[in-house]
């Protein structure tokens, strides 16, 4: 007896946790020591989780055994809608929120709640490959509109607007981006918004980097520039608070939800049949929102998470043949390797490549949607010394390396 995974997956691609992984894997259960910068966890790489947090988790232990209302508890609930109130949604209100096992569980709610089979999803090029892999799964199409490297990774509006059809139900905007680190002016939102208005899609608004912005960069929240569309904006605790392991996500619906009364329902459904997030990390939301805002800190000048940044963004460009856009926000970059220098056939390959022989992990362009097999992603999470070493091999591992 043979069993085979769905035909749901064939067409399923995630690769952040691919078989790059398996290899890795088997590197240190050899005895090698695998420096991996494949994904945004900030525990890895020495950031501490912010104590408040931790407290009133603690705290609330003791009651946090049983299982809580769908959605999530009221009082984070009520955390979430404030916060929101205060950033331009001032119709904020608690049943507009669902909370979730990260930002993770609830994109793949949301997606599965509207699509049928067929219907198209604008996701942008190159992706959080989740966006992509959850609408496949749902039967749906990931249409993958570009973003432009020459114009700091910025969505081609052209491009967008030229993919859109009659079978298009959404747009995915992810700014702050991963894997680019673009953070999407208020012009390109209003465009991207346009659209979205003359062709009646709902909006799915990824920000779960809106506090990690270096060099002034300023985020807008999209549903607060449209109050008039249907838009699902999904945050968490992963990222600015750094306990990735909790799995704590929240989703606001904002605009019109008299046109998507039915999608609420179905949604709403979707949170019950998963009964409810896990709940010691629901008690995590408050603190982390009414708490010390210490990403704040990491982000300015002088502060860890802009240094490496800096100090990813300059050690790559000194590499020949490669050239990095400066990343405005997140915990990623996304360097191009010039064809002209370095012949990448298979990037995969060359990742596979590059772990084996210096036992650095970084994920393919081609992971994250991207159409061609000329980038690589690497975090901007280990200290900036590791970071000089380990751009410094990567550089001496290309000097050389022939597909
Ligand atoms: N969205 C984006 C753009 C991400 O980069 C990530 C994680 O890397 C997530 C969502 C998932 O976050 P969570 O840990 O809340 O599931």
């Amino acid at each position: 007896m043979e069993f085979r995974q769905s035909n749901k997956l064939s067409e399923v691609c995630y690769e952040i946790r691919g078989p790059v992984i398996e290899q890795a894997d088997a590197l240190e259960e050899a005895g090698h020591s695998v420096l991996r910068l494949n994904t945004g966890n900030p525990a890895l790489f020495g950031f501490e989780a912010p104590e408040e947090i931790l407290q009133d988790m603690v705290r609330m232990l003791p009651q946090a055994h049983g299982y809580t209302e769908s959605r999530g508890i009221l009082p984070a609930r009520r955390a979430v809608a404030q916060h929101y109130q205060e950033r331009g949604f001032p119709e904020a209100d608690v049943d507009d929120i669902f909370l979730g096992n990260g930002v993770s569980e609830l994109v793949s709610m949301s997606v599965q709640a509207l699509v049928e089979d067929g219907d198209e999803i604008l996701i942008p090029a190159p992706d959080f490959p989740l966006w992509t892999a959850v609408t496949t799964m749902a039967g749906g199409k990931a249409v993958h509109y570009i973003c432009d490297e020459q114009s700091d990774w910025l969505p081609d509006l052209d491009d967008m607007a030229a993919k859109i059809t009659s079978r298009t139900k959404a747009v995915v905007i992810i700014s702050p981006n991963n894997p680019t680190g673009a953070v999407y002016p208020r012009e390109i939102l209003e465009g991207i918004l346009d659209l979205a208005r003359r062709n009646g899609l709902m909006v799915f608004s990824d920000e779960i980097y809106d506090k990690i912005l270096y060099d002034g960069a300023e985020h807008h929240h999209v549903g607060a520039l449209a109050p008039d569309l249907v838009v699902l904006t999904f945050s968490g605790l992963s990222k600015a608070y750094r306990v990735a392991g909790f799995r704590s996500g929240w989703l606001l619906v904002s605009g019109p939800q008299q046109h998507a009364k039915s999608y609420l329902e179905g949604l709403a459904m979707l949170a019950s049949m998963r009964l409810c997030p896990n709940a010691p990390a629901q008690y995590a939301i408050q603190a982390a929102l009414g708490g010390r805002q210490s990403i704040q800190e990491l982000v300015l000048p002088g502060g860890r998470l802009h240094e490496q940044r800096d100090k990813a963004w300059e050690k790559l460009n000194e590499i020949p043949g490669v050239s990095c856009v400066k990343p405005k926000g997140a915990l990623y970059a996304f360097p191009r390797l010039d064809p002209a220098v370095h012949k990448i056939h298979d990037d995969e390959r060359f990742v596979l490549d590059l772990l084996l022989r210096e036992k650095i992990q970084v994920v393919q362009g081609t992971g994250f949607n991207w159409p061609s097999t000329d980038h690589f992603r690497i975090l901007t999470l280990p200290r900036a010394d590791d970071l000089d070493a380990a751009i410094s091999r990567i550089g001496r591992f290309l000097d050389g390396y022939r597909q």
